[in-house]
């Protein structure tokens, strides 16, 4: 059964792996939410934080077509690099995926699709998180 790559930033959902939310924290003192682990909020250091589920969806905020991958890249080259904005404010750095190159544009909807990444020799399958256009 493979699992999250990172427990701290997504949750799978369902049984068959092919679902999961992005989690996070949301400061109660001044409502900021971050993707990912946080002890305090770094916004206003209140230490009133508490873990809320992010959902999958999000808009294109930025891209970058990365055709240098960093050494132990898995998957195709060139790839492209996108930073989305979740509807509750922080940003989330994963692959666009089933995308054309032509058609991507900023602020386009896109949506969480959870992949199954080979393990490295004797690891387990690793569940990762990539981005594709949202189904209309
Ligand atoms: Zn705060």
């Amino acid at each position: 059964m493979p699992e999250s790559v990172d427990s701290r930033r997504l949750r799978i959902t369902n049984d068959a792996g092919t679902a999961g939310t992005l989690i996070g924290f949301r400061c109660n003192e001044c409502s900021v939410t971050v993707f990912g682990p946080a002890t305090f909020c770094q916004s206003c250091t209140s230490f009133e934080v508490e873990p809320v589920d992010l959902g999958g969806s999000g808009t294109l905020y930025s891209y970058t077509i990365v055709r240098i991958p960093p050494a132990g890249w898995p998957g195709h080259v060139p790839y492209i690099l996108g930073q989305v904005e979740l509807p509750s404010g922080p940003q989330v750095l994963a692959e666009v995926i089933d995308c054309a190159h032509s058609d991507l544009s900023i602020g386009m909807p896109v949506e969480l699709t959870i992949q199954v990444v080979a393990p490295e020799e004797g690891g387990t399958e690793k569940l990762v998180y990539k981005w594709r256009p949202a189904a209309a």
